[in-house]
């Protein structure tokens, strides 16, 4: 089958220079094991920090190995009873066309409620992250303001709405004028394009009774920017900081520990895997309101397996509104 290998390191940005295409031979599938047709891969902003050698909290992929990650698939052949040939399950797979697994270690989605590459997404571990982040540890209150960064991709175009259903006043940063005019459309009361925009000045002017809530996926200026709106008792949750992803230094900002003690701010970092437990009530919640037209969602579709580094690199310079996904059967 074709597989992409992780070719080199990156230092700093990424480039297609970091992957390798090889073909490899399959090994037949034992007792317990799916044969498996590639549908969708998932390329997600962590992966980067996979491809670097720093610990983190998963294992780097290693160097002349296949890149991994989150893989919707088709069972083509079958020695486990509880996938029958023609289920669709979800996955951490190599990016391969085909593979062999473990029943055990697949998730079988249902193939008629919602598109398949949704259980990369909204029903899956980015509508997730957003669920969890947003939900228990900012808990936004009904009138109260709320800011998410990286509005328009997976998690935030999730999280903006999410704000809305609690009854917030939503404000979203993203990098491009249509994505600003897409948050709108998405109910967001207000959305600042910060590549273009006074940053400071159209986040107090967006937010003139000050911030309740941040969902920070990307860090640096912009966040620095809400650290001077926080109201008393705001919550943060600290879900990504792709504006750093690639830095081959720690940049130097402003120190914030003194705003957030002022206001008495509670700030948390997540993983999304720290709700493990609790994935099947958000997957059943977000389903019910995708159901009842209350969350929409989006994806930038890119088809063929030779372009899923393109994909995953476009990630870094914001070709993607909501999930990014590869289509490739
Ligand atoms: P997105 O769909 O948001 O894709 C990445 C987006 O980030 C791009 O489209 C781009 O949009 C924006 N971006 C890229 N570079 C920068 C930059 N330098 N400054 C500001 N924005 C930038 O990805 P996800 O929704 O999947 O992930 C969002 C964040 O959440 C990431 O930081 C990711 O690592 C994190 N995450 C964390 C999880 C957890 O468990 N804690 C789980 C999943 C994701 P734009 O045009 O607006 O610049």
């Amino acid at each position: 089958t074709n597989t992409i290998l992780l070719a080199s390191r990156p230092q700093g940005k990424p480039t297609e220079a970091q992957f390798a295409f090889e073909t490899r031979e399959l090994p037949a599938i034992k007792s317990g094991e799916v044969l498996l047709k590639t549908r969708y891969v998932s390329v997600d902003p962590y992966m980067r920090g996979r491809m670097s050698s720093a610990k983190s909290y998963v294992e780097p992929f290693e160097v002349g190995e296949p890149i991994a990650g989150g893989v919707v698939a088709e069972v083509v052949e079958s020695q486990a009873e509880q996938l029958p040939v023609g289920s669709i399950v979800v996955g951490n797979l190599p990016w391969q066309e085909h593979s062999v697994a473990p029943a055990n270690t697949l998730q079988q989605v249902p193939a008629d409620q919602a598109p398949i590459s949704y259980y990369l997404g909204l029903l899956g571990m980015t509508g997730l992250t957003a669920y969890f982040g947003l939900l228990d540890i900012c808990d936004p209150k009904e009138g109260e303001t709320v800011v998410v960064s990286g509005a328009a991709g997976a998690v935030g175009m999730v999280v903006g709405q999410l704000a809305k259903i609690e009854g917030a006043r939503v404000i979203g940063t993203a990098g491009t004028d249509e994505k600003v005019a897409y948050l709108k459309e998405l109910g967001f009361d207000e959305a600042i394009n910060y590549k273009t925009a006074d940053v400071p000045a159209a986040l107090a002017a967006a937010a003139p009774n000050g911030v309740d809530c941040y969902f920070d996926n990307v860090g640096g200026p912009i966040t620095d920017a809400v650290y001077d709106l926080l109201n008393k008792h705001a919550r943060i949750a600290i879900c990504g900081q792709i504006s750093m992803y690639n830095a081959t230094e720690v940049p130097m900002g402003p120190r914030p520990e003194s705003k957030l003690l002022k206001t008495s701010t509670k700030l948390q970092g997540f993983i999304v895997s720290d709700y493990l437990s609790r994935w099947p009530e958000g997957v059943k919640q977000l389903g019910e309101w995708y159901g009842q037209g209350k969350l929409q969602f989006e994806e930038t579709v890119t088809d063929g397996f030779d372009q899923i580094p393109a994909a995953f690199l476009g990630l870094f310079q914001g070709d993607n509104t909501g999930k990014a996904v590869v289509k490739v059967a």
